[in-house]
């Protein structure tokens, strides 16, 4: 059974339908990839998933659970979580601030839990352990974008979301977040990610989803899609 199983999912704005008829699946342990240009529909995928976009039709199942109807805060406690885009980050609190918002969906655990969840944040991400007492907005695009991801891992997603975590940043930083994502999914967690780096997406991605005016048109393994000609062509400008 698929951690994460869409199916047949149409979601609009008003009149305007976004997406028509998407199906896709995560398997628990997976990176997954949703790639596509600009309006194709990888954000309100994203949204309808979180639970702040409604359905038109179709089915979300988690964990083999219909969450479809489910309360977008709701989701976040049954594990699944998605990480602020780097500015989502609280400017006038702390580093450790921000993450203790993070872990607020699970405040009814044991302090040893949050000492072991903040510990393994702080592994991943050791420059957040060496600014923790820093005020988030002061902190670089980088920075901040790291926040973002430590906070959205204190409430210990089971599916994490993450769209387009490498937007706005330098070249070299954008490695390092690559790599951390990596590192995420390498030590358990499964994630979907919304990337127009499609380069470094697909070649760390298990599989990748095509998304073309709200369809898929391609799915497949990462390395396979980073092969396709058409997908070079199209979106990792080689012709
Ligand atoms: P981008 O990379 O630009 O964020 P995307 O693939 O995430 O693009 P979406 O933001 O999901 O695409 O948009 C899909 C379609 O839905 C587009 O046609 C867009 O214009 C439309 N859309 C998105 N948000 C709204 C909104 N709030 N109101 C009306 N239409 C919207």
């Amino acid at each position: 059974m698929p951690l994460l199983e869409i199916k047949d999912m149409v979601v609009g704005y008003g009149r305007i339908e976004a997406l028509h008829g998407i199906s896709l699946t995560v398997e628990e342990g997976e990176l997954v990839t949703l790639i596509g240009a600009n309006g194709a529909g990888k954000t309100t995928t994203m949204r309808a998933i979180s639970g702040v976009r409604p359905l038109t039709r179709g089915t979300i199942l988690f964990d083999g659970e219909d969450i479809t109807k489910m309360k977008a805060h709701v989701r976040v406690l049954t594990g699944i979580v998605q990480a602020p885009e780097g500015r989502g980050v609280f400017p006038g609190m702390t580093v450790q601030e921000n993450l203790d918002m993070g872990h607020y969906a699970r405040k009814f655990e044991s302090k040893a839990a949050y000492q072991e969840t903040l510990d393994r944040v702080f592994e991943l991400f050791p420059r957040l352990a060496e600014r923790r007492s820093q005020v988030g907005g002061t902190m670089s695009g980088g920075e901040q974008q790291m926040v973002a991801i430590g906070r959205a891992l204190m409430a210990r997603p089971r599916l994490l979301l993450l769209d387009e975590p490498s937007m706005g940043l330098a070249p070299m930083i954008i490695q390092q977040i690559f790599r951390i994502i990596s590192d995420i999914n390498a030590l358990g967690t499964t994630i979907l990610l919304v990337e127009q780096n499609a380069q470094q997406a697909l070649s760390r991605s298990d599989r990748a989803y095509i998304l073309e005016t709200g369809e898929v048109v391609k799915s497949g393994p990462g390395k396979q899609l980073l092969a396709d000609p058409a997908i070079k062509e199209a979106y990792l400008g080689v012709a």
